[in-house]
């Protein structure tokens, strides 16, 4: 059985027909949050339920805990400096793992109230980092800690890197979670996981237009929408492509919102990341595993 859908001959050129699907690692009860460190030449993800970040070691091929427990963490990326920017669901914040080995806040609160549990994560090339903060880290002690939200409303949130200051972006989605920068960063893709609250929404990723000095969102609108399960997490390649998670596949969608084919897994997928030392290897973290297969494509970003 092949491990893809062809539904277009541009997906054709993305995948290497000869490459498989790998099971590197089971055991997890949801994994998400992958971020390929390049220095390290391994991957970090999250392990939500079971409160620890896990490292695949892609040269010897090994897996172990990286840190547990850790604040319930979600969503990685890497910043200009190659650092590690966390989502964490249990402390309702994003922080930055410093080259001292020490984690560092850099937003908990929006307006003077509590953020509800940051999720997922994306650094733009002039350092601001944005963030979307749904309520799943609070909606029960699962995924970290039950409690209200104070801020009353799940939206997504720019850092700014001069001052570190944190402003609202969007406030139209009923759940934001996943996020990516088009190649030129025109763009920001934010998916809408609310289908979990609101049964029958449409589970979608939306398209804002990035403002001219980058510090602002456009009017979002719906780019694509998902008919099996929902778009969590997703990475742009250097393309312009979307590779988004969804429940039985990852989905990949041209920059003009067309799906051009699937990569089959068997777990529900949750988030995807390039990496590799040619960045050319889809890490993906599905449900209670971690996945890689080889693509002839790469990221448009670091992280
Ligand atoms: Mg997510």
């Amino acid at each position: 059985m092949s491990d893809y859908e062809i539904l277009d001959p541009r997906f054709s050129k993305l995948i290497n027909g000869s490459a498989r699907l790998e099971r590197l690692w089971t055991g997890g009860r949801w994994t998400e949050g992958p971020v390929y460190v390049p220095a390290a030449r391994h991957l970090i993800w999250s392990d939500i339920p079971n409160n620890r970040i896990l490292r695949y070691d892609e040269v010897g091929g090994t897996t172990g805990v990286f840190e547990a427990p850790c604040g319930y963490h979600n969503g990685h990326t890497l910043d200009l400096e190659g650092r590690i920017i966390a989502c964490e669901h249990g402390n309702r914040r994003v922080s930055r793992l410093d080259h001292d080995g020490s984690w560092r806040m850099l937003a908990d609160r929006f307006d003077g109230k509590r953020l509800n549990s940051p999720n997922d994560v994306v650094v733009k090339s002039d350092g601001s980092i944005w963030f979307s903060d749904p309520t799943y880290g609070i909606d029960s002690d699962y995924e970290g800690h039950t409690a209200p939200s104070e801020i009353g409303a799940s939206n997504v949130y720019r850092i700014d890197p001069a001052n570190g200051t944190i402003t609202l972006v969007a406030s139209d989605l009923v759940k934001p979670n996943g996020l990516a920068f088009s190649v030129d960063e025109s763009v920001l893709y934010v998916s809408d996981t609310g289908v979990t609250h609101v049964p029958g929404l449409p589970a979608t990723i939306r398209a804002y237009s990035v403002s001219g000095d980058g510090s602002s969102l456009g009017a979002g609108r719906v780019f694509a929408t998902c008919d099996v399960g929902l778009f969590d997490g997703f990475r742009v390649d250097r393309h312009g492509n979307i590779f988004a998670s969804s429940g039985d596949s990852v989905r990949v969608f041209t920059s003009d919102g067309t799906l051009i084919g699937r990569i089959l897994v068997p777990e529900a997928v949750a988030n995807v990341c390039f990496g590799g030392p040619r960045r050319n290897r889809l890490f993906i973290t599905a449900t209670s595993s971690l996945y890689a297969i080889y693509v002839n494509s790469g990221p448009a970003a670091r992280g």
